[in-house]
């Protein structure tokens, strides 16, 4: 099994849900006792916001690079950057390790091509919809991405950096982005992205009338894939046993 290396805490709440996740799959995969080996560097999100919004994209990343490389130092086999948004850094902290960094949006479209689908609407931070780090990497990948109008993207990013990142679910914001995802799919959409990790804290398959695609879950997914694939020291598989 080889060692995940998470850079979380943006927030800590999606983190906290990549780690049950990782541990669940792992656990389903080996079955018994297992549990995933893991390596979490978790940022503090105050910081890392404000150099969102002022615009200070690469002393953001170097944060990000610094953690990437403790991860490895520690024994990390590979590095998942634990949100969708600072995927905008990804060149700059993949380039800062030699351990494969393992793309958010690269999961998230072999997901969406696995199902079959191909038009996808897009729900995440205004930097991830309306910017091409994201978009332009499931276009590259063959999706045909739509995205929610001026007003609904400014509900879907203000829902998740002032309700979600700080664990506060609302049945009122719930109802809002049902609203959003419905016009996605009168728009075409056949498919819902849910591209901001905290998302699916608040939105279920049970408020689309479109297949949803999770991104936390599809990366810790991957990431469990990767780490019990060709492994040096593959554990057999043990059968549950209590
Ligand atoms: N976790 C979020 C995402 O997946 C938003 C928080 C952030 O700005 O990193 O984009």
């Amino acid at each position: 099994m080889k060692t995940i290396g998470l850079i979380g805490g943006m927030s800590w709440e999606s983190t906290a849900e990549y780690y049950r996740l990782l541990n669940e799959f792992t656990r389903d995969r080996l079955g018994g006792l297992h549990s995933a080996r893991c390596v979490i560097y978790s940022v503090d999100f105050a910081e890392i916001e404000q150099l969102q919004v002022q615009g200070r994209w690469a002393e953001a990343g170097e944060i990000l690079a610094a953690a990437a490389r403790s991860l490895e130092a520690a024994g990390a086999d590979m590095v998942l950057i634990c949100t969708n948004t600072m995927h905008k850094v990804a060149d700059v902290v993949g380039a800062a390790v030699s351990i494969p960094l393992l793309h958010l949006a690269d999961a998230t479209a072999d997901a969406v091509r696995a199902s079959g689908l191909r038009r996808v609407g897009l729900l995440g931070t205004a930097f991830t919809m309306e910017q091409d780090f994201y978009r332009g990497r499931l276009e590259a990948a063959g999706l045909d991405v739509r995205i929610p109008d001026a007003d609904g993207r400014a509900l879907v990013h203000q829902v998740i950096y002032e309700e979600l990142c700080l664990g506060v679910v609302r049945e009122e914001s719930r109802t809002a982005y049902r609203k959003v995802i419905e016009d996605l799919v009168a728009a075409g959409a056949d498919g819902i992205i849910l591209g901001c990790t905290e998302i699916e804290l608040l939105i279920g398959p049970g408020d689309s009338p479109v297949p949803v695609f999770p991104t936390a879950r599809l990366h810790a997914e991957a990431a469990v894939a990767a780490s019990l694939s060709g492994a040096r020291d593959d554990i057999p598989a043990t059968p549950a046993s209590c």
